[in-house]
């Protein structure tokens, strides 16, 4: 059971929730804080054996705006109001949350200096802060280059910050990652920050979830599981939170089936909606890992292209895209690599694609809140 509090309700109420629930034999209350795009909302969580107890106590208590029964397993990352805001959060100054959008351009993986700074040049140009950057790649094969790990982190992160780079989301593969980053952030200055990346191979890799989910310094982006349904993947993210760490982006990035050829996975950004329903996370997509390749459609965009406008236009707020100044250089995924000079446009496109989005969703609103014209006599 979940009994959400009215915004801005004071401490006092929350105890008086938790007063409450200690009657009951079994049962565990544990409180938490949410903050939205413009209000922060406490909950108190019932654990254990609620089936008997009534929500009529509660919801009879000073400042409670709604206690709901979840059988839903997503306690933490779900949407348990359908009206509830999402739950954004800020890293290193740059928002994250249903209204924002964030596009973080970069290389697949760190291969030279050269590169690293010619792409966060590119991205300064415009403006842009934020970025992705592989230092520990997890590849199919063991013969493959397996990114430069620990070793290119000092300048990775002395690069962003010459570039004002302010978040930088990296893959981990293993929890010794983590420190390893943090301790490189620490020597460096901490120039500019990180967001810790799970891939799509470890979209079940429990141990792995626990663990970043019990550090609280660096945000959370989860790659859904290419091979596990949705609910899998959520469930997964759930241990994220459950561990400690709310700060989660959920990212989309296609799955593995045949039938999504000749694209690299089956584009699955029809779940956009779906992943704000059911959670109030904020939504990612990655074109890249999608499609995989550079093709355009007859119109002339590409593929890349397209799949990112009909993921903003589903009202994702945060996209993932592989960038190379040389692609046919790069170690790896260098087919799906947007060459440097195509920055500027991806970025303008996104945005009108995003604003596009803001348009129909507000017009939708006012239309809903306009009551039908009555039928002419
Ligand atoms: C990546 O983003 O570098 C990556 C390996 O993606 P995924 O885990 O989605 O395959
Ligand atoms: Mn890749």
């Amino acid at each position: 059971m979940i009994i959400t509090l009215e915004p801005g309700a004071p401490p006092s109420a929350v105890e008086a929730v938790v007063r409450v629930a200690e009657r009951y034999p079994g049962v565990t209350p544990r409180p938490y804080v949410f903050k939205g795009m413009t209000e922060t909302i406490a909950e108190v969580h019932l654990i254990g054996s609620t089936a008997s107890v009534p929500t009529e106590p509660f919801e009879a208590l000073p400042g409670v705006r709604r206690v709901v029964r979840v059988s839903r397993r997503y306690r933490l990352i779900g949407r348990h109001d359908p009206g509830a805001e999402s739950v954004g959060f800020t890293c290193n100054g740059v928002r994250f949350d249903d209204r924002t959008l964030n596009v973080f351009a970069g290389l697949c993986a760190v291969d030279s200096r050269e590169n690293v700074a010619a792409m966060m040049a590119a991205l300064a140009a415009l403006g842009i802060v934020t970025t992705r950057m592989g230092a520990y790649k997890p590849r199919t094969s063991p013969y493959d280059f397996q990114g430069l790990g620990k070793a290119c982190l000092p300048w990775v992160f002395e690069l962003a910050g010459e570039h004002g780079v302010r978040v930088i989301a990296m893959e981990v593969t293993d929890a010794r990652q983590i420190d390893e980053i943090r301790t490189a952030l620490e020597r460096a200055g901490r120039p500019t920050h990180v967001m810790l990346q799970i891939g799509t191979r470890n979209a079940q890799n429990f141990e792995l979830l626990k663990q970043v989910g019990q550090q609280r310094e660096f945000p959370v982006l989860y790659k859904r599981g290419m091979g596990i349904s949705l609910e899998e993947s959520l469930n997964a993210c759930e241990y994220v939170a459950s561990e400690g760490t709310p700060d989660i982006v959920f990212c989309l990035r296609g799955v593995k089936t045949h039938l999504g050829d000749p694209h690299r996975n089956l584009v699955d950004f029809a779940h956009v909606p779906v992943v704000r329903r059911l959670t109030r996370l904020p939504v990612c997509i990655d074109p890249s890992h999608s499609v995989g390749r550079l093709e355009a459609g007859p119109d002339g965009l590409s593929d890349i292209f397209h799949v990112t406008g009909q993921g903003l236009i589903a009202g994702a707020s945060m996209v993932l895209v592989d960038f190379h100044p040389r692609p046919e250089t790069a170690l790896c995924d260098g087919p799906q690599a947007l060459t440097l000079d195509r920055l500027a446009g991806f970025v303008a496109y996104a945005r009108r694609v995003r604003a596009a989005y803001d348009e129909v969703t507000a017009a939708a609103a006012a239309a809903a809140a306009i009551p039908a014209a009555a039928p002419p006599a």
